[in-house]
């Protein structure tokens, strides 16, 4: 969501509505605010430097804790850079998937509702509406300004369900340059991911 023709994000930077980033966007591993962008070692808690974070969050039979399964930080340049990588045929099926699929009436109206409460942003899937408490596995995304989360287009979240969807539209080509980019920061995935073809690194 949120491309125009050259397939550049059009994020909502300016937007007034912005609450300090909630604990829940910390990075699981540190407790504390994300500070360095994953690819450039960029610092992030200027005020005004803008970056996205992903979080994927996932439940396993008979544990009651969430696990993380990854999570990262990255500028915008970094971001764009990446988007630039992938082929022209995925970002456009991406796209397309999200204009026809996205709640985006739901989206205009939390934000012409200037709502604060992250729950309200994150609480459904973007795409099926399902709640979050009813997944077993989720994606959250949000963008940021130093230490401020922006309420725009972002925060949302995304269940293991659309994610499902979306990686039947990517390329091989995508998939392979998005697979790159978790083996070098994550390692090879666990062994309860092995059935995934990637992991689903995403930002869109
Ligand atoms: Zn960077």
């Amino acid at each position: 969501m949120g491309k125009n023709s050259d397939g550049k994000i059009l994020m909502n930077f300016h937007s007034s509505n912005q609450i300090d980033i909630p604990e829940e966007f910390y990075s699981f591993d540190s407790k504390t605010k994300f500070e360095y962008c994953i690819e450039c070692d960029k610092y992030l808690l200027d005020e005004s430097t803008d970056y996205f974070i992903e979080k994927a969050i996932k439940k396993y039979d008979g544990f009651s804790a969430n696990d993380v399964i990854f999570e990262y930080a990255i500028c915008l340049d970094c971001a764009e850079r990446m988007r630039q990588a992938m082929s022209n045929e995925s970002m456009q099926n991406l796209q397309n998937y999200f204009a026809e699929n996205a709640n985006v009436q739901r989206r205009m109206e939390l934000m012409n509702s200037e709502s604060k409460d992250t729950e309200e942003w994150i609480g459904e899937c973007l795409v099926t509406g399902k709640s979050r408490n009813t997944l077993n596995e989720y994606q959250i995304f949000a963008q940021c300004r130093g230490d401020k989360m922006v309420l725009g287009q972002m925060p949302y979240m995304v269940s293991g369900e659309t994610l499902g969807k979306v990686a039947e539209l990517l390329s091989t080509e995508t998939k392979d340059e998005l697979d790159d980019f978790s083996k070098r920061h994550f390692g090879p995935p666990p062994g309860l991911e092995k059935e995934l073809p990637y992991q689903r690194v995403l930002i869109v």
